[in-house]
């Protein structure tokens, strides 16, 4: 049986003050039947994980180096978000992968560096408007997790059609539905057993009035959500729409 993940994504958002969102969220939803995580800038990791201490709401980042420790000037390894309080961490958004110009082998290096210092990665995979109308989704989506996963299985994938980040417009579910069965296809091909547990996460203008028609895709194990995350009465609700599943 998969576990369900609802996940949120701060992004460069937040300061301390945001972290009275995290207690509204534990008050709104007492005790959610599926996993709940929240990344957050690292400069709030060690607060917001004090803040939940003892209760369900698990706290990730959103990225971090390949390497364990050494000259890589502000830069963060697996080892000290953990010491933070992080047991996650987002690897190769597409925000990263565009501003950073991170690649398929260094998302695959990094995930393999988390998982090394007992972090889950949460890996993320998703096609462009471009590569999209070309028809070229299905084998975009192919080479990215072929690049990126690592060869441990124990990871969480997320789907971000990078045209629907941010931007209010979905994926039909349909087309959801396509490319989470070809992930887990591929996740099948690849490992067996293993990769059965492996949840897959929509992600991409997710919110509370649209979030239970995505969770009854088949394939769908849970949600990335950036936006909808920031306040818990946006979160709240399609957390229970994920745990009502
Ligand atoms: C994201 O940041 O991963 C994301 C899906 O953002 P949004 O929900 O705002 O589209």
């Amino acid at each position: 049986m998969r576990r369900k993940l609802a996940a949120g994504n701060w992004k460069m958002n937040g300061t301390g003050d945001a972290l009275a969102e995290l207690t509204a969220l534990l008050t709104a939803q007492p005790d959610p039947s599926c996993d709940v995580l929240v990344c957050l800038p690292a400069t709030l990791l060690h607060r917001a994980a004090e803040a939940v201490r003892g209760r369900y709401l698990k706290i990730g980042a959103q990225d971090c180096h390949a390497a364990a420790s050494g000259a890589h000037t502000g830069d963060i390894s697996a080892a000290m978000l953990i010491d933070a309080g992080a047991s996650h961490v987002i690897l190769g958004h597409s925000e990263r992968r565009a501003d950073h110009g991170e690649t398929d082998a260094q998302v695959r290096a990094k995930a393999g560096a988390a998982q090394a210092a007992g972090m889950t990665p949460i890996v993320c995979v998703g096609e462009t408007l471009s590569q999209r109308e070309a028809a070229r989704a299905l084998d975009v989506i192919a080479e990215q997790l072929s690049g990126s996963l690592p060869d441990d299985a124990r990871f969480v994938v997320a789907y971000e059609p990078v045209w629907a980040i941010g931007t209010g417009k979905v994926a039909t579910l349909d087309q959801i539905a396509e490319i989470h069965a070809h992930m887990r296809r591929l996740l099948t091909a690849r490992y067996g057993d293993a990769g059965q547990p492996v949840p897959l996460l929509y992600g991409g203008s997710v919110k509370a009035a649209n979030a239970a028609e995505i969770f009854a895709v088949p394939d769908v194990d849970g949600a990335l959500v950036g936006g909808a995350s920031l306040k818990a009465a946006d979160f709240a609700p399609i957390v229970a729409a994920l745990s009502a599943q």
